[in-house]
């Protein structure tokens, strides 16, 4: 197949555009729509210290890379890594990641579930289950990761969080009947480091052809715990849908878009969990969660 736009070897076809792209100009049109979000959402400014967290899969990878490429250059904007190592036997490793990192000259910091919480997601399993496992993980990481980012003086943390990713959220969310994620907008507060996702609109299979072009050394593997999780289900409904209907992701991301309510309308405010000491809505989950595991 030969490249719409210049006749060179195609190495994608972009089903809901009808276009075969060449690597040029696929990178052209992919890096066209990472820059195009950022200046939406107004997610990089001067002065900005930006986290990337940093797994060593395909997306993080890819979100280094794009980032050292648009923005290395700028002396006013400093990028580093930050990796959580949730203790998983045989599949999470941080050298390879910490190689990525070097590689773009950007400072790397690790951080553990062990050394934070005294615990490692594996135990976590063995006591209860691969079944919350991913939702417990999820809470625990995004904890950590905000308290480390806040630490090292960070003023966003960039997330390779793609578009099958956002879409997947949304319908399970959905699925969830959690009206309050859908409808709640992200808005600035205090301790809570900005999360920006300069990815949302590009499809997962996009996000891996990007890190195979660039990026040398990303981690392949996906975590062992995450097939049984409720998202691994939704992901599987949505790609089988989608193949008939490609648009349908752009869709339902356009609608968690839409639904989301204005700054003013979040009503409840951040509170300091005495535990631990972070910003938290309600109950401290990362604190009950921690609490959970000491019984
Ligand atoms: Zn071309
Ligand atoms: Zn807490």
């Amino acid at each position: 197949m030969k490249c719409s736009k210049c006749g060179s070897d195609a190495v994608l076809f972009q089903d809901y555009s009808g276009m075969h792209l060449c690597e040029s100009h696929f990178t052209a049109d992919f890096e066209g729509r990472a820059k195009k979000a950022i200046r939406k959402y107004r997610w990089i400014s001067q002065g900005d210290r930006i986290a990337v967290a940093m797994s060593g899969g395909k997306d993080s990878s890819a979100l280094l890379h794009f980032l050292a490429k648009t923005f290395g250059e700028r002396r006013d904007i400093t990028i580093f890594a930050i990796s959580i190592d949730e203790g998983i036997c045989g599949y999470r490793d941080m050298k390879p990641v910490e190689k990525i990192a070097e590689r773009y000259g950007v400072s790397f910091h690790s951080v553990s579930f062990k050394d934070a919480y005294g615990f490692t997601l594996d135990e976590i399993v063995a006591k209860q289950g691969d079944r919350i496992s991913c939702s417990r993980c999820g809470v625990l990481r995004r904890h950590l990761l905000n308290k480390t980012a806040r630490e090292l003086g960070a003023t966003k943390i960039a997330l390779g969080f793609n578009l099958d990713d956002e879409a997947q959220s949304v319908l399970m969310n959905a699925l969830r009947g959690d009206a309050e994620t859908l409808v709640r907008r992200q808005v600035p507060r205090e301790g809570f480091i900005p999360r920006i996702r300069p990815f949302i609109h590009l499809p997962e299979r996009e996000v891996a052809l990007y890190a195979l072009l660039n990026v040398e050394g990303f981690i392949e593997a996906g975590c062992p715990y995450s097939k049984k999780a409720l998202r691994a289900d939704v992901r599987e409904i949505l790609n089988i849908y989608n193949y008939r209907h490609p648009a349908a992701k752009y869709a339902l991301v356009n609608l968690g878009e839409g639904l989301k309510g204005n700054e003013g309308d979040n009503k409840t405010e951040p509170s300091i969990c005495p535990e631990c000491g972070e910003p938290v809505f309600g109950e401290c989950q990362a604190c009950r969660i921690v609490m959970e595991m000491k019984r």
